[in-house]
């Protein structure tokens, strides 16, 4: 079979690096080896240069994942049925946490010039195409340390980052995660428009349903939800309903398939691919893609897909694609093609 060409929405590297495994993503570690520097956080490495080439992945979203400790606290009061939150709270935190996982990204950038490439431009994106390298467009997840001004934005626009979310599972300044109630706050809708101004991807995972409707409302370009799943299959208040997914599709968007059996509703490739058919079913094929959450600090972390334990796994999902009797078009699509018109779409 022909190597398939891959470009995952959500991978969490640098705080993985940072907080939990210390590892060095040029080689090759097994799935849990390491001992986390935060107690309580469970080493996974699902993503490594060598797994990234194994499973073919060209481009990789990579966050910057940082809350502030204010909104880690307010969680742990609110809710704790479906996250540990207790287990966040040794990490760093604020923009001391998204510094150090800026500066993480330009180290491997200046490290491995010969195997990545940091993705800002359409041409940054062709141009990677033509080579072995792989892609890492930063992304900003959970961006509590973003002042009003969004003078904080503007600098990180400038050392890289191209795509944002709103909130990780707390509220904030600019809206409300799916731990938490309430909707989109004025400072909300102006960091969404300059987003799109600046020429970054906007990404509404783990917004509520309210911070959900209230932004589709206002958007007039294609969003992504990187890392979700479907709420008919698994209900968990970070998947999507049928609406919420048929809303995306109308704005030409795109979602990310997150590879968590939690989530997935079930620890097999064949459930988690039901959720890839269940959206091609809803809406046709043009809007599923994957995000992964590989290299999740936390999460429901001893659990991964047998045969989908990491970026090497791609080729086993695609198998099942192919069982199921997706066509060669519909998987480019999902594998790459639906992605890249985000990417096309909304940098520069
Ligand atoms: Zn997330």
């Amino acid at each position: 079979m022909e190597k398939p060409f891959i470009i995952d929405l959500h991978t969490d590297i640098a705080s993985n690096v940072l907080e939990a495994t210390g590892k060095d993503i040029s080689r090759r570690y097994s799935l849990h080896e390491g001992t986390p520097k935060v107690p309580g956080v469970v080493a996974n490495n699902n993503v490594d240069l060598p797994r990234l080439r194994g499973g073919g992945v060209k481009l990789v979203f990579t966050s910057i994942f940082a809350l502030d400790k204010k909104s880690l606290d307010e969680l742990i009061k609110i809710d704790q049925k479906e996250y540990n939150f207790d287990k966040l709270k040794g990490i760093k935190f604020g923009i001391e946490a998204a510094n150090e996982q800026m500066s993480y990204y330009q180290k491997v950038f200046r490290k491995y010039p010969d195997q990545v490439v940091n993705v800002k431009t359409k041409s940054d994106f062709a141009n990677s195409k033509k080579t072995n390298k792989v892609g890492f467009l930063i992304h900003l997840e959970g961006v509590d340390y973003i002042d009003k001004d969004l003078k904080v934005l503007q600098k990180f626009y400038d050392l890289g980052a191209r795509s944002l979310a709103l909130t990780w599972r707390n509220r904030n300044k600019f809206g409300s995660g799916n731990n938490t109630q309430g909707g989109l706050t004025t400072t909300g809708k102006k960091l969404i428009k300059r987003v799109r101004k600046l020429g970054m991807i906007f990404d509404l995972a783990h917004a509520n349903e309210e911070t959900f409707w209230e932004t589709v409302k206002i958007v007039d370009f294609p969003i992504i939800v990187s890392h979700t799943l479907c709420k008919a299959l698994c209900d968990n208040s970070r998947n999507l309903s049928d609406e919420q997914i048929k809303a995306v599709a109308q704005k030409g968007g795109v979602l990310g398939m997150a590879a968590i059996p939690d989530y997935i509703g079930g620890d097999t490739l064949e459930r988690y691919v039901d959720h890839f058919e269940y959206i091609i079913n809803l809406v046709g094929d043009d809007y599923v893609a994957f995000g992964t959450d590989f290299d999740g600090l936390v999460g429901p972390e001893d659990t991964f897909m047998e045969g989908f334990t990491g970026s090497d796994g791609f080729p086993n999902v695609i198998k099942v694609f192919q069982k199921r009797g997706f066509s060669q078009k519909t998987v480019d699509k999902i594998c790459f093609k639906n992605a890249e018109r985000i990417i096309l779409n909304n940098l520069k």
